[in-house]
């Protein structure tokens, strides 16, 4: 596995790689990588003959300084991670000078779906995101690029801006990976205390009650209070828990096919994202 650092040096095997007929498969994090994120490297495995990770902590999606320099970083282990997998071509790890060169002043808008749940919890995060996105796809020439259901709404948008921008590139979705006792994996995870870990777990299982009570016949509303209530009880500073359509995040008062819940709440100021299906 190459590291590189440079677009140089990418465009170059980027080049010579589709040059030879491979199909080249992106899988962009923001490091810290986890379980979940290996599991998006192995979604690859039979649709690209190459493969790159890119880790690169994107400054213009944080809308909070602190929460920017906070973010667990570690390129060693994450390399040494990837390694094992034997599944990667390349660790792509830009420096910001590399990916935002002086006098930078583009930003990609996906209008609509940027301004709800999590665009709405953070003003901005999702311009960012997008723009990195766009960035990053064309710097890696992918065919194809794996992006997690953890993050939902991101998920949303890069499907939108890869269809408005006609970007040659296939997204591939892929199932959210959970710890042992149903929590999404995050990197923010591990700024979690033991005891906040502990705690976490309940963010998943409060979905499923929700989901549950609404099988059962309870309305949405009643639902959605009730368990935002229990998560202050236990200690969550509940940013937003919703019902929503998948394809259009728009509010959703029947809990049916294509309906998912949304959830983002904080513990001791660490802010955790999650979603279900109603099924
Ligand atoms: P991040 O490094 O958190 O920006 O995430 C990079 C990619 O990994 C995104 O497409 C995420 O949706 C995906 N991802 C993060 N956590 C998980 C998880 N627990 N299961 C599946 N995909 C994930």
């Amino acid at each position: 596995m190459h590291i590189v650092r440079t677009r140089t040096e990418l465009r170059e095997l980027v080049t010579r790689w589709h040059a030879g007929g491979d199909t080249i498969g992106v899988v962009p994090t923001m490091g810290s990588l986890h379980d979940g994120h290996l599991a998006l490297v192995r979604a690859l495995d039979g649709k690209a003959t190459r493969r790159i990770v890119s880790v690169f902590v994107n400054p213009i999606q944080f809308n909070n300084a602190e929460d920017f320099s906070l973010y667990p970083r570690g390129l060693e282990a994450d390399a040494a991670l990837l390694e094992q997998t034997g599944r990667v071509d390349v660790l792509y790890a830009p420096g910001e000078g590399e990916m935002y060169p002086p006098g930078f002043s583009t930003r990609v808008l996906v209008q609509g779906l940027d301004k709800v749940l999590c665009g709405a919890d953070r003003p901005g995060h999702f311009d960012g995101v997008a723009t990195v996105v766009t960035k990053l796809l064309l710097q890696t020439g992918a065919d194809i690029a794996a992006f997690g259901e953890k993050d939902y709404q991101q998920l949303g948008i890069i499907h939108r801006l890869v269809a408005d921008l006609n970007l040659p590139v296939t997204i591939l979705p892929v199932p959210t990976v959970r710890d042992a006792d149903g929590l999404a994996l995050s990197s923010r995870n591990r700024r979690l205390s033991p005891a906040a870990r502990q705690q976490a777990a309940i963010l998943p299982a409060t979905l499923k009650t929700c989901l549950a009570a609404m099988k059962a016949g309870q309305t949405v509303a009643a639902s959605l209070e009730q368990c935002r209530t229990t998560l202050r009880q236990a200690g969550f500073d509940v940013h937003y828990l919703e019902l929503r359509h998948e394809d259009t995040l728009l509010p959703a008062t029947q809990a049916g096919p294509g309906t998912r819940l949304f959830v983002a709440a904080s513990l001791d100021g660490i802010r955790l994202i999650d979603n279900m299906p109603v099924t």
